[in-house]
């Protein structure tokens, strides 16, 4: 797939990317805006003090509501995301909560999608449960017929991530959309997995997108960034909320995200190709049971992700039915190129046991083996491939010896 077409203003993404954040105002400016480090912003004059305190989310006012920096890189992906305006924040998950904190108030209630990035549920259920906000977890593959006798009269938000964390289902988002917007609900995308180039949930309806920019946007696995997109109605509470939490981002994590973007179509196709030959590969293996990629055509919800996505990216998971422990050790263990360790979008691959069968309740997750979720990096795919080779060959020879 050639992925991403082109934005409203005619131009390809690539070429959107490229330019998005710079200032162009400003003569003799650098092809990358400076890094401003500062928490302190001077004045010459009460006057004008006060008049930066009237719009102080517009321009330099105190570092911890942003630098230049941080609004460049605000800036790059509203663009990016074809939203209203972008709320930078210190990590992905810091993103989510100011979303969550943005519309809930003692008495609501939310419906969050059961495959939701794990740290979320234990948000709700540690801070939002305390607060008073009721959250039910719906099944991904609900339509709007399935999902509206769940909303209730308290009800304010509908949460969605789509594919979903570890198991990778994708939802009918223009349904709950609609349903949404009927029933004059908020909506809200965690978009991480697809990146705006594959995906940009904002022109399909929904009011929130969310990324872990920690991920693909900042890209070289050495930053943990958050950034929120909104629509023109939602964005004074979310940026409110983001405020009142502290949750600001540092000028060099914004600096290295906006410095992500810029190169993230081209890293998101070689992502995307050599996920896919991994993918493919990795369905015909006899240790193999299930594979969950949004592009195989056997994965949960993917017709609805061929109707809405312009590609995929590099995360998908493997289960690896009947497939022992010790068998499991020995094929992770062997694997060279696939490094063991939390995140993913980095330029390398990575490989993390996913447990949906310990936290998924709508429905419990029904699972044949160990859940393997992977990462395809930018390493050579023939490469990847024979690293995983090897660690099949491992597995299978712990049952040679007779181990469990
Ligand atoms: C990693 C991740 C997050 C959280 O991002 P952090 O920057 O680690 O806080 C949120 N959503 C998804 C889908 C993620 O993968």
């Amino acid at each position: 797939m050639s992925g991403g077409g082109r934005d409203t203003t005619g131009l390809a993404r690539d070429t959107l990317y490229v330019a998005a954040g710079r200032d162009t105002d400003l003569p003799g400016r650098s092809v990358n805006p400076p890094i401003v480090r500062a928490s302190t912003f001077l004045f010459n004059s009460l006057q004008e003090l006060e008049s930066a305190a009237k719009a102080p989310f517009d321009g330099a006012f105190y570092g911890r509501l942003g630098t230049p920096t941080t609004f460049a890189f605000e800036r790059a992906m509203a663009q990016a995301e074809g939203g209203y305006r972008s709320i930078a924040t210190g990590s992905g998950l810091s993103a989510i909560v100011a979303v969550l904190v943005g519309f809930l108030k003692t008495g609501d209630h939310a419906l969050i999608v059961d495959s939701v990035y794990e740290p979320v549920r234990r948000f709700c259920h540690r801070v939002l449960a305390g607060m008073g906000v009721e959250v039910t977890f719906y099944d991904p593959g609900l339509g709007a017929a399935e999902l509206e006798p769940l909303i209730r009269t308290t009800t304010r938000l509908i949460y969605m991530e789509s594919p979903g964390s570890g198991t990778f289902e994708v939802q009918d988002v223009p349904a709950i959309v609609a349903l949404a917007k009927r029933r004059q609900l908020v909506t809200a995308m965690d978009n991480t997995w697809a990146t705006p180039l594959y995906y940009r949930p904002i022109e399909h309806g929904v009011d929130i997108s969310i990324h872990a920019a920690t991920k693909y946007i900042v890209g070289h696995s050495d930053a943990v960034l958050g950034v929120v997109t909104t629509n023109e109605a939602t964005w004074g509470p979310v940026r409110q909320a983001s405020q009142d939490l502290g949750a600001s981002a540092g000028s060099e994590e914004c600096n290295l995200g906006l410095r992500g973007l810029h190169t993230l179509a081209v890293r998101m196709r070689q992502h995307e190709a050599t996920a896919l030959t991994l993918a493919r590969w990795l369905a015909e293996q006899p240790a193999v049971s299930r594979v969950f990629h949004p592009a195989l055509e056997s994965s949960p919800g993917h017709a609805h992700w061929k109707r809405d996505f312009d590609g995929s990216s590099g995360l998908f998971s493997i289960e690896l039915g009947g497939m022992s422990a010790t068998a499991f050790d020995a094929f992770t263990s062997a694997l060279k190129l696939f490094s063991i360790g939390f995140s993913w979008g980095g330029f390398e691959s990575l490989i993390l046991p996913a447990h949906p069968e310990k936290t998924r309740t709508a429905p419990a997750w029904q699972g044949t083996g160990p859940l393997l979720r992977l990462h395809a990096g930018l390493e050579d795919p023939a490469d990847l491939l024979a690293d995983l080779q090897a660690g099949f060959v491992a597995a299978a020879r712990t049952k040679d010896t007779g181990s469990p």
